[in-house]
């Protein structure tokens, strides 16, 4: 921003942020460019602002435009150099300052950028190849196998895709986008959360339930993209190549055994397709819908990768009924029964069985990849419980270790651990609610005492049959009183 068109609304800045935060803001402020208060263009594309104040910038046409409205378009303003006026007393400016949201302005693209310094450049060597990206998942998500090396697959793509860019040979490598199958708290979200930090991406999660077709009640389509401009710290370029992750996918399934057309569920769908394909899109920037107030950014979302994930329920009676009626047919008819008890079956799924379920062929066939993940067994729980590199179990070892009181949980700990939470059918959610109710006590009590070197929680604490064992230091372990 221009120092001398600041300078004229310096009161105003200093009072409100204070010298030191005031340097630190116009350093930022080199890299953002200002947007229109009334027509949302920024400053690239509407050419130089008029500025308000620090926040509030309007471009000469729409200046131009008001004041004709309010003189005939006697004076031309395009000519006024505004820096040199006191103030522009018809509008309270401190009433717009209350309107707008605090930041009204977004972050350059890079060709003005570029021009200062070179942007790095996506580099396709930087891409980890596919057992790579596995072998870091490995360190944080248990099981689900299959899972994980099909996301690495399709991301390696997507992100080879990404940096080939549209070639001269007009072979266009189809974008990866993936539907995610899996029970609540499998670990859907958890690894798409784990795979955009390893890459470095931005990403942004959206509740499919929250999403609307725009003018009715709840949040706009595009909505999902101003979530990933806002963790791309509003850079449209970063924003580009992130990742947005759309859970409860299933919640917009149109509603199967009924005449009536379901409206909701189905035009959402069909809102979410020029997303997935790839289009210019108008986002609203820091707000979840379009309205007068906010700026609007265009984001091309060719090369955003789209993950759709969602728990299906009643999925696996519709490929049950499929199979069944596969077996029902010929010799294989005393086979009937044969999948009640397949704890796979979801593995068997179907684009067939998806379109059952109620998503529209358009839909599913902008996700080309579908995936399942499996359900959580004990076995799984304990390890999620002491394995991934942040376990609850190490992360309450490494909090007591500060106070230096070595935690310890005996193995039937865990396993009674692993069964209580097994028994909500949250999946691994369950397990950090339960960890955290037995450890309050233990937190709460562990400090009040310096002589405590050693905490064992054992199966007959999770239990409720006696207290954690405590070792002083230098003396043998004894039972708390719980
Ligand atoms: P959902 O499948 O419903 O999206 P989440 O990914 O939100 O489930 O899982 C909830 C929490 O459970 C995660 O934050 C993570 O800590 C833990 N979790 C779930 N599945 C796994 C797994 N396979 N490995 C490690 N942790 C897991």
């Amino acid at each position: 921003m221009d120092e001398k068109e600041f300078n004229t609304n310096e009161e105003i800045t200093k009072e409100e942020n204070g010298p030191a935060e005031h340097t630190q803001e116009d350093e930022k402020d080199t890299q953002y460019e200002d947007v229109c208060f009334v027509c949302h263009r920024p400053e690239s594309k509407a050419g130089k602002m008029i500025h308000l104040t620090k926040d509030i910038s309007i471009c000469a046409e729409c200046m131009q435009r008001t004041m004709d409205m309010m003189n005939n378009g006697n004076i031309d303003y395009s000519k006024m150099d505004f820096s040199k006026m006191p103030n522009i007393s018809m509008i309270n400016l401190s009433d717009l300052q209350n309107m707008i949201p605090r930041r009204q302005k977004v972050k350059k693209k890079a060709a003005a950028e570029e021009a200062k310094e070179p942007q790095k450049k996506f580099d396709i060597h930087s891409i980890p190849a596919p057992h790579k990206i596995k072998a870091s998942l490995d360190e944080y998500v248990i099981g689900q196998e299959k899972a994980k090396k099909v996301i690495s697959v399709a991301v390696y793509n997507h992100y080879k895709r990404v940096a080939a860019g549209p070639e001269a040979d007009g072979i266009e490598i189809e974008k990866s986008n993936m539907l995610m199958i899996g029970p609540t708290g499998s670990g859907k979200t958890y690894l798409v959360k784990t795979l955009a930090k390893l890459l470095d991406v931005p990403l942004a999660i959206a509740d499919a339930t929250s999403l609307t077709e725009a003018g009715y009640i709840g949040d706009d389509i595009e909505s999902v993209l101003s979530k990933l401009l806002a963790a791309a710290d509003n850079d449209v370029e970063k924003a580009e190549r992130g990742i947005v992750f759309i859970d409860e996918i299933d919640k917009i399934a149109k509603k199967r055994n009924t005449n009536q057309r379901d409206v909701s569920g189905e035009s959402v769908q069909q809102g979410l397709l020029k997303l997935l394909e790839g289009a210019d899109v108008e986002v609203p920037v820091g707000a979840n819908s379009k309205n007068a107030m906010v700026p609007l950014e265009t984001v091309n979302t060719k090369n955003i990768l789209f993950i759709c994930g969602g728990a299906f329920p009643e999925l696996e009676n519709i490929i049950k009924e499929r199979l069944n009626k596969q077996s029902s047919i010929g010799f294989r008819a005393d086979l009937k029964d044969k999948y009640d008890n397949d704890k796979n079956l979801l593995r068997k799924v179907t684009v067939e069985d998806i379109r059952n379920f109620g998503m529209i062929p358009e839909f599913i066939g902008r996700l080309p990849i579908i995936f399942t993940l499996d359900a959580l067994d004990e076995d799984m729980m304990v390890q999620i419980l002491k394995e991934p590199k942040n376990a609850i179990l190490k992360q309450y070892q490494k909090l007591l270790a500060l106070d230096e009181v070595k935690l310890e949980f005996t193995d039937d700990a865990l396993r009674a651990i692993a069964r209580k939470a097994m028994e909500k059918d949250t999946g691994a959610r369950a397990l950090r609610a339960i960890i955290e109710d037995f450890m309050l006590d233990i937190m709460y009590e562990i400090p009040k005492d310096d002589n405590i070197g050693q905490v064992t929680i054992t199966g007959d604490y999770i239990e409720h049959r006696g207290g954690p064992l405590i070792t002083l230091r230098g003396v043998p372990a004894l039972e708390m009183q719980g």
